[in-house]
């Protein structure tokens, strides 16, 4: 019964300081969020302890009476939290996540593809995750999907799988015209909506389950949850289309690309989506994407570009091209700053590596109860950090390292910092 902070104070100290650092700075990436208390304690419980390779009424362990009910329990919850109907849709609430990209994404590639099937989704510097695959379908001058362009992509390389979904697309999407090319090439549409599942969930973005076969989630970003991944996948009666997805994706996940279940994350995914359910996340949703639309406009009044020219969900993409700033450069004054935010490929771009952007979302600092006037805040402390920068590299040159030593030294950076925190 020692505490953390008697048996181990060098980790407990870091802990704490980076908590504190969680705290003290504006935090704006778009796929991190805070959990509630309640599901940090069921993170952090004896569940972390227990064995249950296998599903609820079949492990291969024995002593899983709690642990069946707990990931029952979360199947149900996940089912509810976006309106599905037990005999329509199943799910599989075991994926980590985190490793390949997100296991919950390899594992539905692996249960619908074979070797050598194609699949066609965004690819990174077109706002895609990296596990989406590679194929662009965005025009280059707006940044919106050009749904005509993916249909004749679709044509030309008829892949057995077609991704919509993304880390960096600040509209919704269209899923009724994606099935349509789905169908028209016998392929499977999956949406991997780890980003906007939240949103999803409470009606404030359009529904993918009514044309997905699959559907992708992480649980920590705008759901609010540990880190992890739910796959839900369409029933049929045997022998139609889609009847065998439970069996395939339930093999994939386990034994295929996984061992035990994380219990614990799976406890905490559950309290997760019981929050998801109630009225108050509606209303969280609603303040998420109103704050994100709010911080987009309050950058175009101070004269600055946005991909797509504002925003349908709970990001912004902000181009900095325009303005002659790089996005690893305002990625890193906003760092010296307190402002923690990413710097981010936008369409057009050559390489995510030399990134034309940075990429802004709200979900958690609308987490701790910012509305729209803290979001102009925001937006007032970017612009002055976009100035400054410009500055600073007006002598310290190119260079990114030269910049980020001028900046050190820097006398506005360091009060404007104060100011932030
Ligand atoms: N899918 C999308 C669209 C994402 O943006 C991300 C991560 O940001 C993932 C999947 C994977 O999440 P993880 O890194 O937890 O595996």
């Amino acid at each position: 019964n020692v505490t953390l902070e008697k048996e181990d104070n060098e980790m407990y100290t870091l802990i704490q300081e980076e908590k504190f650092r969680q705290y003290s700075c504006l935090e704006l990436i778009a796929s991190e969020n805070f959990t509630s208390q309640a599901v940090m304690e069921a993170n952090g419980s004896a569940l972390t302890n227990k064995y249950s390779e296998g599903l609820p009424g079949a492990r291969y362990y024995g002593g899983n009476e709690f642990i069946d009910q707990v990931e029952n329990i979360c199947r149900d919850r996940a089912l509810k939290a976006f309106n599905l109907d037990k005999n329509q849709w199943g799910v599989n609430v075991q994926p980590y996540s985190a490793l390949l990209g997100s296991t919950a994404n390899f594992s539905a590639l692996t249960a619908l593809l074979a070797p050598h099937d194609r699949i066609m989704g965004l690819d990174l510097p077109s706002g895609g995750h990296l596990t989406h695959g590679y194929a662009t379908a965005k025009k280059k001058k707006t940044g919106f999907i050009d749904y005509d362009k993916l249909e004749a992509s679709a044509e030309l390389y008829r892949p057995k799988l077609i991704i919509c979904g993304a880390s960096a697309y600040p509209r919704d999407w269209d899923y009724s015209r994606l099935r349509k090319i789905a169908d028209k090439n016998a392929a499977y549409l999956m949406a991997d909506i780890a980003h906007i599942s939240g949103l999803v969930a409470k009606g404030e973005a359009n529904n993918p389950f009514e044309f997905c076969d699959v559907v992708t989630t992480t649980t920590h970003k705008t759901l609010r949850g540990p880190r992890a991944g739910l796959i839900f996948f369409k029933r049929a009666p045997k022998g139609e289309r889609n009847s065998d997805l439970e069996e395939k994706i339930n093999f994939a996940v386990f034994p295929s690309n996984q061992g035990g279940p994380h219990n614990n994350t799976i406890a905490g995914i559950a309290v997760a989506l019981k929050q998801v359910a109630s009225d108050d996340f509606k209303l969280y949703a609603k303040q998420v994407k109103s704050n994100a639309k709010r911080l987009g406009e309050a950058l175009v009044e101070r004269g600055y570009k946005l991909v797509t020219d504002g925003t349908d969900n709970h990001l912004v993409l902000w181009d900095l091209r325009p303005i002659k700033l790089t996005g690893s450069k305002m990625e890193k004054i906003c760092d010296y700053l307190s402002i923690t935010l990413n710097k981010n490929a936008v369409h057009g771009d050559v390489s995510a590596l030399q990134p034309g952007g940075v990429r802004i979302g709200s979900p958690a600092l609308t987490s701790r109860s910012m509305k729209e006037k803290d979001f102009v805040q925001v937006a007032e402390f970017l612009h002055q950090a976009a100035q400054l920068a410009l500055r600073v590299q007006s002598t310290s040159g190119k260079m990114l390292k030269d910049f980020t030593a001028a900046l050190e030294k820097d006398e506005e950076v360091k009060n404007l910092r104060k100011e932030v925190e």
